[in-house]
């Protein structure tokens, strides 16, 4: 093959890719950087509602699901969520903590774009948009075939992505290298995901934009945050972490009643003539309340509850079992869980132990994060591992 050739070529234009790039660039390496969207980023532009929940300060490696939940560790330590906030005050963008270490741009992601895209320029990468990556082979260098002709490099960054949301530029492509030079990719699934009503469940529809504070449970995580009633099923960021670690068949145990005033004012309750809904009205909408009684409570006032009934009651307030049917899928994933397996790839740099001056880099790993800012911090922190040796 003929074409330009680069120090660096970077498959993928998007939060790991950049970052890779810029950092590559900044070592005076020659670098492309290869995107077959119109425009870098695009992922971006619609995270975190349009404001880009760009890390998290309270970063560990126990906010993320891998077959080897050890490996993210060592590039999340050297390059950290205050490193990023640094490069983000740097570039006088205004940013705040919106909960749980959460950091959000006040005004708009495409200053987070704009960011990446001025450093990439400033590190003299050259960015190529509109251009699709069709095939790799490996000589004496990579050859890169694509849309806009043919490009060499000495090292190749694998940065395309998971693959969610199809219509912002996903493609299996990056697996397929994977597995062309040996790689194993771990099963690959949707994560944080709404999860829709198994049949039982369907008429719960009818209260579709209700949303109330639980604490859902499955396979040994918890997250306590909002649920939020959809007309498919139940979403909201409490769904969607625990989404993460649930599997087809498995029950979601939820604490209708994480406030302890809640149980307080429950027991209290029992000695009046008050009914159930209403009381529960006073920690959810009346609404959930009035339908959650119907299908699981006695209809009575609490007072005339037996004491099994009362303690069966708050029992399935506190567990309530909700058995998904499955999850909305790929094209409503944040994320793809799984990926190319860390055993094949070094920690510290992200390069294929298989195949040197191959590397592997954010989402397209078997690393996925929880919500909340941990899935860019993961591609900023291997994006940067990459960049400082590629
Ligand atoms: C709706 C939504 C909201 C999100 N909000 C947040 C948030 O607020 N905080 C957070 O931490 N995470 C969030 N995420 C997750 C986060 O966006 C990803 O984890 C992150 O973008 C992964 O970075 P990446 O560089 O690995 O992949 P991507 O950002 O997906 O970039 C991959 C790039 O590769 C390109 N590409 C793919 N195939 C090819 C090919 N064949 N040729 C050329 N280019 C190709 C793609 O077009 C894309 O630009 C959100 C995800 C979604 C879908």
């Amino acid at each position: 093959m003929n074409g330009p050739h680069f120090d660096v070529a970077v498959i993928g234009g998007g939060a790991a890719g950049m970052m890779c790039a810029l950092t590559a660039g900044q070592r005076g390496r020659k670098v492309a950087l290869i995107e077959h969207n119109d425009r870098v980023g695009k992922k971006i532009a619609i995270s975190g509602g349009g404001r880009c929940n760009f890390t998290n300060t309270g970063i560990e490696p126990g906010c993320y699901l891998s077959e080897r939940p050890d490996f993210c560790r060592s590039a999340l330590a050297r390059y950290t969520a205050w490193d990023f906030i640094a490069l983000v005050e740097r570039h006088g963008i205004a940013y705040h903590e919106k909960k749980l270490g959460q950091q959000f741009c006040d005004g708009s992601s495409r200053e987070i774009i704009a960011m990446l895209e001025a450093e990439c320029a400033a590190a003299g990468v050259e960015t190529f948009t509109n251009c699709r990556v069709q095939r790799v082979e490996k000589t004496d260098r990579f050859c890169i075939a694509t849309s806009r002709g043919e490009f060499t490099a000495q090292s190749l960054v694998i940065a395309s992505g998971g693959l969610s949301f199809a219509k912002l530029g996903a493609t299996p492509l990056g697996y397929d290298i994977a597995k062309q030079f040996g790689h194993r990719i771990t099963p690959l699934r949707p994560a944080l995901v709404p999860l829709t009503f198994s049949k039982p469940d369907e008429p719960l529809h009818e209260l579709s934009g209700l949303a109330l504070p639980v604490v859902t449970r499955c396979d040994g995580a918890q997250f306590g945050e909002a649920m939020l009633v959809t007309h498919r099923g139940l979403s909201g960021p409490a769904i969607l972490q625990i989404s993460s670690y649930w599997r087809e068949g498995g029950v979601i145990k939820m604490d209708l009643l994480p406030d302890a005033r809640a149980i307080e004012s429950l027991l209290r309750a029992r000695a009046t003539g008050r009914d159930l809904p209403s009381v529960l009205a006073e920690w959810m909408p009346r609404r959930f309340a009035d339908a959650w009684c119907a299908r699981h409570a006695p209809a009575k006032p609490l007072v005339h509850f037996k004491q099994r009934e009362f303690d069966d009651t708050l029992a399935l307030l506190r567990a309530w079992p909700f058995l998904p049917a499955r999850t909305e899928g790929y094209p409503k994933a944040e994320v793809t869980l799984g990926g190319v397996d860390t055993a094949e790839l070094s920690s510290k740099t992200m390069e294929s132990r298989r195949l040197p001056g191959l590397f592997f880099i954010g989402e397209i790993v078997d690393i996925t994060g929880w919500l909340g800012g941990y899935n860019f911090q993961w591609a900023w922190s291997s994006g940067h591992a990459a960049g400082e040796v590629a």
